[in-house]
């Protein structure tokens, strides 16, 4: 009963409370690694190589003071509201109800606790062109084309 909710819980406090040490200590160091290795496995790779790749960009939008993170992916940008915890990645969207802390946001919250990131201002009226741009590889799907039924 409500194993996922309480693993989910479990992996944000984990990674929140190694960020506490990292932000300590100010750069991720070998034994924050390893507590990160083994809470997430594989996922503190990509998003080490994220954050050692400069990949972590913060959007601070005025006057509204709206942050929005971008991830840059090999493929697409992935955009990150650590205020709601939200990542517009697939293996979020499929798996964080069940627990999972996709590396986007183990990626976002290591810079933000290293300063490893990218920081732009930017006006609120060009936040929803950006999230369009960010999410336009979703939107691209061609749509089916009624007229083309009963053609041929
Ligand atoms: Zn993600």
């Amino acid at each position: 009963m409500r194993d996922g909710a309480m693993k989910k819980a479990h992996e944000v406090e984990a990674l929140e409370d190694i960020c506490k040490a990292v932000r300590a200590e100010g750069k991720v160091l070998e034994p924050h690694v390893s507590r990160l290795s083994e809470a997430f496995g594989q996922r503190v790779n990509k998003a080490l190589d994220a954050l050692n790749e400069g990949r972590i960009k913060k959007y601070i939008f005025q006057p509204s003071g709206r942050v929005v993170w971008i991830v840059v992916g090999k493929n697409r940008d992935y955009i990150v509201m650590p205020a709601i915890d939200y990542c517009s990645c697939y293996d979020f969207y499929f798996q964080f109800d069940r627990g999972h802390v996709c590396y986007h946001i183990i990626a976002q919250k290591l810079a933000e606790a290293t300063g490893a990131f990218d920081q732009f201002e930017d006006d609120d009226q060009f936040f929803s062109v950006l999230i369009k741009e960010w999410k336009a590889p979703e939107q691209r799907k061609p749509k089916k084309n009624k007229r083309a039924e009963g053609e041929g």
